[in-house]
């Protein structure tokens, strides 16, 4: 029986273990299919404080890791498939296996939005892709045009990233401002090799027929003109949706499957504390996910004292 089981080990599970190790309650963290969250997908992080020249994203999740188990954290590769959370303890089944918890902290995270247009998952890994630091080094991006959608603040980190490697990188925005922070919108829009298109969107990802990106079928919002650009990736930055699905059901959710907080971190279930990007639309920063997993743990840790009573 496990005293804090803590699902997910990005910013709010790595920082809820940190705390609930410290408390010795020796947390069991599971990684799911992303150890590390998706900040390992970003290259340098430049705004969690601390670190003046800012830090490999990568870089900081293993050093959090390393934090949380050198006071206790048993951090185990692992994804949860099934919950129970209609009776303490909560049972689990993780990769087959069952587990029992007195408590859950849920730091499960969100993946990214899709476009939903055709195309694009048939050329999912054949140039249409989520992650420029993941896939933007690939031969077949080096030197061609590529496509970046998106107006916040990931497609400007994936659209200057993209520089290094492509010959144009075309910033498709279906407004005509960008979402992001000034400081990403100008550093992007000051970059000779990105080329803004604004008030578009992305109606197919061509071409499905040769089995490779080789372009997009765009509109104008305003006009309502279509033109194909030619390109020869498509990397889809517009957002994310929570991974929440496990959960529905058994916990209150908004309508895009956020899950609800009550006071603090806890949900509606007494014992399951939830904290960062499944439960958090709003501020969605490193460092604000790093302060709920904080305060999740304190919550668990004192849920556990008064119950044990
Ligand atoms: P976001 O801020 O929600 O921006 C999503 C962008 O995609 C918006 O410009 C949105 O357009 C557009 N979009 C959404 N759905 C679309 C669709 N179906 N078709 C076309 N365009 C669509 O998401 P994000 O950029 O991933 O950022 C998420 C959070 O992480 C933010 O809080 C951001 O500050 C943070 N972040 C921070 C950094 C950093 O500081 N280094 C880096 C990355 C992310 P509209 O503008 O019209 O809504």
């Amino acid at each position: 029986m496990e005293k804090v089981v803590i699902i997910g080990t990005g910013c709010a599970g790595l920082t809820a273990a940190i705390y609930t190790a410290r408390a010795n309650l020796e947390p069991l963290v599971l990684t799911g299919a992303m150890p590390g969250g998706l900040l390992t997908t970003t290259s340098i992080v430049e705004n969690y404080p601390g670190f003046p020249q800012g830090i490999d994203g990568y870089e900081l999740m293993t050093a959090m890791q390393k934090q949380a188990e050198r006071f206790g954290a048993k951090v185990k590769f692992g994804t949860v498939e099934a919950v129970d959370l209609s009776r303490r303890p909560f049972k689990l089944t993780v990769d087959g296996d069952p587990v029992e918890t007195q408590t859950l902290i849920i730091a499960s995270g969100a993946g990214h939005k899709h476009l939903g247009v055709p195309g694009e998952d048939t050329l999912e890994k054949k140039g249409v892709t989520y992650c420029a630091t993941c896939d933007g080094a690939l031969p077949m991006f080096r030197n061609q045009p590529l496509v970046v959608v998106g107006g916040g603040d990931s497609a400007c980190e994936e659209a200057t990233y993209l520089t290094r490697f492509a010959s144009t990188v075309y910033l498709i925005h279906r407004r005509d401002t960008l979402r992001a922070s000034k400081i990403m919108a100008d550093r992007t829009l000051a970059n000779p090799k990105i080329k803004p298109v604004w008030d578009s969107v992305v109606t197919e990802v061509l071409d499905a027929k040769q089995d490779k990106v080789t372009g997009v079928r765009l509109k104008n919002v305003k006009t309502g003109a279509e033109n194909v650009l030619e390109c020869a990736g498509v990397f889809v930055a517009i957002g994310h949706v929570p991974n929440t699905q496990l959960f529905k059901g058994q916990l209150d959710m908004d309508d895009n499957g956020y899950i609800t907080r009550r006071e603090g971190s806890q949900t509606g279930v007494a014992g399951v504390f939830v904290a960062g990007d499944c439960s958090d639309h709003v501020y969605r920063q490193a460092i604000t996910a790093a302060g709920m997993g904080c305060a999740a743990a304190i919550d668990a840790e004192r849920f556990l004292a008064s119950s044990n009573q």
